[in-house]
């Protein structure tokens, strides 16, 4: 099979097909062999690796993964995209097609049943309208997974990868970076796709990390408490964990938990460190 990067093989292909991009399910497809070469080195393959791919599209991306990984098993919503995927990938015995909703698949089943003794990674240029729950859905089910290399909207890894007191700095950098070590691979511009999306793309690889970077008690409080600044983000930080109604501490005794732990009382959530939030978490109920 011709390299499926190429512009002419993928407009071939969905004339052959008669397929119609389907704006709803974020079809763009990557025609760009140097970013699919970024992507697919820096995921770090081998014979041992096992990749789930979320949205192969026309399997280009599927395609590199299978050339170097021991096995690919791939995750389409759309079935039009299944006669296609059945040709494009037909010659590679190491590639599984699933075709549902990688928002509602069974990740730990796949991990278990199709990957046993395999280093397991995701891999994907993900449908931007579901960027948030898919990889925050892969996170928080603590799956055994390396690592996640993902194209994604290049504004949503910014939110990443920023840190405390920078304008992107939220509840998303917050999370992400409780579970992962964010690391920025590309920026790929709008020319790189067809059809072209409207905004710029970047790749970004999450690293999963064996333990947190910091110590929480609870980790559903931690992540109440970072809801709570982040959700009133104007606010100081004394009256957006008051005002949310998640504790049940009065706002006299959250000033005066803040100020012992070394938190002014006039700072806001986005000032605080991931290592502060957890000190925080740890003192509030
Ligand atoms: N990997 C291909 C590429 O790089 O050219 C296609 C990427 S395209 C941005 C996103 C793909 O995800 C599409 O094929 C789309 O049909 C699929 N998709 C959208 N929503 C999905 C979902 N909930 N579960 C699985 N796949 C989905």
């Amino acid at each position: 099979m011709d390299k499926l990067s190429s512009p002419k093989v993928l407009k071939e292909i969905i004339t052959k097909y008669g397929f119609r991009f389907n704006k709803n399910l974020g079809q763009n497809f990557l025609i760009d062999s140097n970013v699919l070469d970024k992507i697919v080195s820096s995921a770090e393959i081998g014979e041992n690796t096992g990749v789930i791919e979320i949205g192969p599209g026309i399997g280009v991306l599927t395609q590199a993964l299978a050339e170097k990984a021991g096995k690919v098993v791939a995750i389409e919503l759309d079935s039009h995209l299944l006669p296609i995927l059945n040709e494009t990938l037909g010659e590679y015995k190491n590639v599984k097609i699933i075709n549902a909703d990688a928002l509602k698949v069974d990740m730990n089943a796949i991990i278990n049943n199709e990957f046993p003794n395999m280093d397991v990674k995701v891999a994907a240029n993900l449908p931007y309208y579901i960027t948030t729950p898919i990889i925050m859905g892969l996170l928080e089910k603590k799956l055994n997974i390396d690592s996640i290399i993902v194209m994604v909207q290049k504004e949503v890894a910014e939110r990443m990868a920023a840190k405390a007191g920078e304008k992107d700095y939220g509840a998303l950098s917050v999370a992400v970076q409780y579970f992962t070590k964010p690391c920025i691979i590309a920026t790929v511009p709008p020319h790189c796709f067809m059809p072209q999306p409207k905004v710029e793309s970047v790749v970004i690889k999450l690293d999963i990390l064996r333990q947190p970077p910091v110590e929480v008690e609870d980790e559903k409080k931690f992540f109440n408490v970072v809801k709570a600044a982040f959700g009133q983000r104007r606010k100081t930080l004394v009256n957006a964990l008051s005002n949310s109604g998640l504790f049940t501490m009065s706002k006299e005794q959250i000033k005066e938990m803040l100020i012992s732990i070394g938190i002014r009382e006039d700072q806001r959530g986005e000032t605080l460190s991931i290592m502060q939030f957890a000190e925080l978490a740890n003192a509030i109920f």
